[in-house]
């Protein structure tokens, strides 16, 4: 494809602001423009974004700023020749880091102690509420980008790690890999499950009543994927039934979650707005991926993330 002007639409808002990336990518040798949805991309030949609309049908090129790109219409993009790629490969460290935030929170009972100062109350936990996560083990579904992050953050505090991947592969640092059938045996003795897989058919309810059923009582359940991978309903009935200890949870099956969630209340509940893989420089590591595929479309090289 020919590629002169290059749009970073507005929607992109919600991770950074749109003009930061323009000026990031100042160095290309094409135009780099803001867009609005489809107001200004008619000069354009591709787009950065976060959504989708009709008039990206006529693109050659639609770069996510995300690495889940499950609401991307695939089929439709394949008919119209749109290429998509994704954002895959950058999410390692703000994800893995927030999630031994999770653990560490959890263990040193750090979401009480803030919940307690919004009331001014002082209230040490019991003798023996508190733990360290040193030896624990943490089950790590889905060991791509996000599953390796979490894997060096969690190893780097003395966790012990089991795996659960399609194939069953040895990794660094996970001492016992199991495939998605085995997953109630690989859940069993773990104290965090932590969900790191993409959402697609496959995927979609993969922690489902059954699951959350084989997790040990004490076990703390954490989604950083998307809302769907778990189902939501039975992961309320495990918590109010004690089946498992609590959840730390990013994302939701409607986001923002509904005021009429019962997680809201839940004391070993930590609920974030799907905020898991903020930084301030992934404005930066979105324009290095953009960069690269602008350099490869110039010399007529494969687009790398290529999803679609
Ligand atoms: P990735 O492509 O690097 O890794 C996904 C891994 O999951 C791959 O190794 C793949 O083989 C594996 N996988 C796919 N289906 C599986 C299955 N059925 N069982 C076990 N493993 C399976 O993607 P990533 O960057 O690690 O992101 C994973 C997902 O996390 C994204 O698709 C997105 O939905 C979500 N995500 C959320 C946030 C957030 O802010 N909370 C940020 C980034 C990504």
């Amino acid at each position: 494809m020919r590629l002169d002007t290059l749009g970073v639409d507005e929607s992109v808002s919600i991770l950074f602001p749109p003009e930061i990336l323009v000026e990031e990518l100042a160095g290309l040798p094409v135009t780099t423009t803001v867009v609005n949805g489809s107001h200004g991309l008619d000069d354009c030949q591709a787009v950065v974004t976060f959504d989708y609309w009709d008039a990206c049908d006529d693109l050659g090129w639609v770069h996510s700023i995300q690495s889940g790109v499950d609401q991307f219409p695939f089929d439709r993009m394949r008919a119209a020749d749109v290429a998509l790629t994704n954002s895959t490969g950058i999410h390692g460290d703000a994800i893995g880091e927030t999630v031994a935030g999770y653990a560490l929170a959890f263990s040193r009972r750090l979401h009480e102690h803030v919940a307690n100062q919004g009331e001014a109350t002082w209230s040490p936990p019991e003798w023996d509420d508190a733990w360290t996560v040193r030896g624990e083990r943490a089950c790590v579904v889905g060991l791509g980008t996000l599953g390796r992050g979490v894997v060096d953050r969690l190893t780097g505090l003395g966790v012990e790690i089991t795996g659960v991947r399609r194939t069953p592969t040895p990794e660094p640092g996970v001492d016992e890999v199991y495939t998605p059938s085995e997953l109630r045996d690989a859940v069993s003795n773990a104290r965090f499950v932590v969900a790191a897989v993409p959402l697609t058919d496959d995927t979609r309810g993969l922690l489902d009543a059954d699951v959350l059923a084989a997790m040990r009582e004490d076990a703390y359940l954490i989604n950083v994927a998307r809302g769907a991978v778990v189902d939501q309903p039975a992961l309320v009935s495990a918590l109010e039934d004690g089946e498992i200890a609590g959840a730390a949870l990013d994302v939701f099956e409607t986001e923002p979650l509904p005021d009429s969630s019962p997680l809201w209340g839940m004391d070993e509940v930590i609920v974030s707005p799907h905020c898991a893989g903020f930084t301030h420089r992934y404005h930066k590591h979105v324009g290095s991926i953009v960069a690269e595929n602008v350099e490869r479309l110039q010399v007529g090289n494969d687009l790398i993330n290529r999803v679609v």
